[in-house]
């Protein structure tokens, strides 16, 4: 039995994570500091007697025997790392540092959650892992995309001086149930606003475009991936490669839950990227993954959890 350290454990992905790893039959350490995720996220797993539940703050050294780490704790949608960017910095470089140093003393393998966001506004398109990206520095976003670079960098760095073993996934936008009612990214904010026949909120023109990963396709690259033997693997893009523009997400969405919503466009937020689609061909050949689930049915299951999770008076349509 493996003990695993997921760091952001409570959160969207790592909630799936914890779920993931306990049925897998590991001992599992999730630690988060509660300020995106939820202790709602696991409760079903608190009763489990190989799972602990530890609040605890990534910026602070942390001490446990472990065998994996999986580095999720960050904020991530730009809505929620944008309240306090000094903060959002902080988490990405000292809780790199910090879940570093742990595994170069306990010689754990450590994964990190970087993200697409690396790339920025990407000129490159598709983008493969070769890309360095077009990120502005000192925009909104950078607080972000420039702490999930720099813990990159940390990650290449104790990899190449301290022969720590690492992983890195550049996470391309992932979404399903779990997502906080208000996390603010749009495929949530699409589902919730149909599902309450309010307007869909398109933010600019709703012509940039993203490939929407459901939550199940991305736990199992980043399993796979923590379980490669290389010292030293990745970045890796894990993403679904189906292109959609905004706009068609809204479309869709209103479509599969018979809303009556219309859509409304706001401002683009700043630097929002213009089109993100991953290159997937390394994450085919090294690690024999493929993202699966279709938008169409990932929307479904996602749909079905908010159904559940906003008062039904909210979503009687005429049709029903
Ligand atoms: P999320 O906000 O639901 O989860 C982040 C978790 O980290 C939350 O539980 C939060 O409370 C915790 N956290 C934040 N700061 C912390 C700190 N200082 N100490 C301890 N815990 C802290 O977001 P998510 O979508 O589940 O993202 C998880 C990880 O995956 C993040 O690192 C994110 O950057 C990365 N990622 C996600 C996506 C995506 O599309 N969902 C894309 C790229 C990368
Ligand atoms: N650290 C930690 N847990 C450990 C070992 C280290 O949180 O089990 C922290 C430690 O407090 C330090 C950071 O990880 O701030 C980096 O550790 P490293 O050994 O690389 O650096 P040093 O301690 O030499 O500054
Ligand atoms: N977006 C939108 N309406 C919303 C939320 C987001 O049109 O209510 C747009 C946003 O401007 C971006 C895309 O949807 O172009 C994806 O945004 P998200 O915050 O989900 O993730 P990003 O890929 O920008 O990190």
């Amino acid at each position: 039995m493996k003990r695993i350290l997921v760091t952001g454990g409570a959160g969207f992905i790592g909630s799936h994570l914890c779920e993931r790893l306990l049925n897998d039959g590991n001992d599992v350490i999730c630690l988060d500091n509660f300020l995106t995720g939820s202790k709602k996220n696991v409760e079903h797993l608190i009763d489990n007697k190989y799972f602990e539940l530890v609040r605890h703050d990534v910026i602070m050294p942390f001490y446990a025997e472990v065998d994996e780490i999986y580095n999720l704790a960050c904020p991530a949608s730009p809505v929620h790392y944008q309240v306090n960017p000094i903060k959002t910095i902080k988490t990405s470089v000292m809780g790199a540092i910090n879940m570093l140093g742990l595994a170069k003393r306990t010689g754990a393998k450590i994964l990190q959650a970087s993200t697409s966001e690396v790339y920025g506004n990407p000129k490159v398109h598709p983008q493969p892992e070769t890309y360095w990206g077009n990120v502005n520095p000192l925009g909104s976003r950078s607080s972000y995309d420039e702490g999930k670079r720099c813990a990159e960098s940390l990650f290449m760095s104790y990899y190449h001086q301290n022969k720590v073993k690492i992983k890195i996934a550049r996470i391309f936008n992932t979404y399903g149930p779990k997502m906080r009612l208000n996390d603010g990214r749009v495929v949530s904010n699409f589902i919730i606003q149909a599902l309450r026949n309010q307007p869909l909120t398109v933010y600019g023109d709703g012509t940039q475009t993203r490939c929407f990963q459901y939550v199940s396709d991305l736990i199992d690259g980043l399993v796979k991936l923590m379980n490669t033997d290389d010292l030293c693997v990745g970045p890796i893009n894990l993403g679904n490669t189906q292109e959609f523009t905004v706009r068609e997400l809204a479309e869709k969405i209103i479509a599969l839950t018979h809303s009556r919503s219309t859509i409304v466009n706001e401002d683009l937020p700043e630097d929002d990227p213009v089109q993100r689609k991953p290159d997937i061909r390394l994450a085919q050949k090294m690690l024999g993954w493929n993202a699966l689930i279709s938008l169409d049915e990932g929307l479904n299951e996602t749909i079905q959890y908010y159904r559940t999770k906003i008062d039904p008076s909210e979503y009687i349509f005429e049709a029903n």
